[in-house]
């Protein structure tokens, strides 16, 4: 094995973590190489919702400018009753600033700015990584195809049901839970929205938001009473009562084959994302419910934080500890405001509709005050 490959960081996954991870070292001038198993991961023609922690952590990685380019910048949220009532809404301008204020984009976007500028010779795609073997020095990943590659760290950027995870933590590690099954996702034509617009119901969440003039970005769910399977259709009934604009665009995406990705949603909580010379990054570290659309940000924040910690030290032997106890409060703090919002959102609808005026506005402010310090990096 040549210096230049055990010099190098391994990174096990090429979406939104395991590139923002390759950019954020090639930044600070270490060799990386990226194995993804995919050309082009699954939900690549869906849109995402960034926060401004994420639009502040896409400019610490150069990409400040070139994400003004595309999609829309979010400027108000709007929290709505199934009848359409607004119960209460949020400047996200005044809140986060013009300069990192919320920002909403096609996936596929989001993934060409990652990897903007960069030279295509240090991503494999095809290559899945099947397991991870360590040594005193370093670690070698082992592919599907039979080959191995080796470095001196390896970063399981894998996602939420990370192999990197289960190889090196084995039986220690739960996988993902399950969250709720019956949720989905789509884009369709935008009927003239300017704000981000959730419709809330007794059976069912309806979500809009303008990713440009032409498109809309969605995501539905639907309530246990309403049925847990995968065919949207079935639980029609459960938005009746919502506005014509939401029962228009749901009756065309239906109509539509193949217009809705079917997204359960998991989560990974684990009390360690390392483990000596592999660090878990993104979702494979911390895939949390898209209650506050956090995991794009988080996923974009690690990849600075081990980053800055690769570059200062000589010794990479502690590296992953240290990240830890960086990134876990952060982490911590999400997977808690997550929790209490979606406590919020079982109640009863008239207790929910009664208190969401009140408790909504200070929800919002105590979730996303403390990430609009940015990350050191
Ligand atoms: C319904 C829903 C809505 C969401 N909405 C938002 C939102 O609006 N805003 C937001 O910020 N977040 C949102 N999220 C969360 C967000 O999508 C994830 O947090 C984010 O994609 C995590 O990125 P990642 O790179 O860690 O994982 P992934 O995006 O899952 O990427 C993992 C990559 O690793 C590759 N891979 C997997 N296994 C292997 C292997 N063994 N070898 C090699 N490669 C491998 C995969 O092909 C993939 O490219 C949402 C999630 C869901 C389910």
């Amino acid at each position: 094995m040549d210096d230049r490959m055990t010099g190098r960081v391994l990174i096990a996954g090429g979406g939104i973590a395991g590139l923002a991870m390759r950019r954020a070292l090639r930044r600070r001038g270490l060799p990386s190489l990226t194995l993804e198993r995919r050309g082009e991961p699954a939900d690549a023609g869906l849109a995402i919702n960034l926060p401004g922690n994420a639009v502040q952590a896409l400019g610490q990685l150069g990409l400040g400018d070139a994400l003004r380019r595309v999609g829309s910048p979010v400027h108000r949220r709007e929290y709505r009753t199934e009848s359409g009532r607004l119960l209460f809404a949020v400047d996200e301008t005044a809140f986060w600033g013009e300069e990192v204020r919320p920002h909403c984009l096609r996936r596929a976007d989001l993934l060409r700015l990652l990897t903007l500028d960069l030279e295509p010779g240090d991503i494999r795609q095809g290559c899945e990584v099947a397991a991870v073997r360590q040594g005193p020095h370093g670690v070698t990943a082992e592919c599907l195809d039979g080959s191995a590659e080796a470095g001196r760290l390896l970063v399981g950027a894998d996602g939420v049901h990370s192999r990197v995870r289960r190889s090196v933590f084995g039986d220690r590690a739960p996988d993902a839970a399950m969250l709720a099954p019956a949720s989905w996702r789509f884009m369709a034509p935008n009927p003239g929205l300017d704000a981000w617009t959730l419709w809330a119901g007794s059976d069912g969440l309806f979500l809009l938001i303008p990713v440009d003039r032409g498109e809309v970005y969605g995501w539905v769910s639907v309530g246990k009473a309403a049925g847990q399977g995968r065919d949207l259709a079935a639980s029609r009934a459960a938005f009746a009562s919502f506005p014509r604009l939401v029962r228009d665009i749901l009756d065309s995406v239906l109509a539509q084959p193949g217009a809705l990705h079917h997204s359960p949603l998991e989560e990974v909580r684990i009390p360690s994302w390392t483990r000596d010379r592999v660090v878990l990054v993104g979702d494979a570290a911390h895939a949390t419910a898209p209650v506050w659309a956090q995991g794009a940000a988080l996923a974009l924040e690690d990849a600075l934080v081990l980053s800055a910690l690769l570059a200062e030290r000589t010794d990479w032997g502690t590296v992953g500890t240290d990240y830890d106890a960086l990134r876990r409060p952060r982490v911590t703090h999400v997977q808690a405001m997550t929790d209490r919002l979606s406590r919020t959102a079982g109640m009863p609808g008239w207790a929910r509709n009664l208190l969401l005026p009140v408790i909504g506005p200070r929800s919002y402010r105590a979730t996303y005050s403390p990430l609009r310090k940015p990350v050191s990096a």
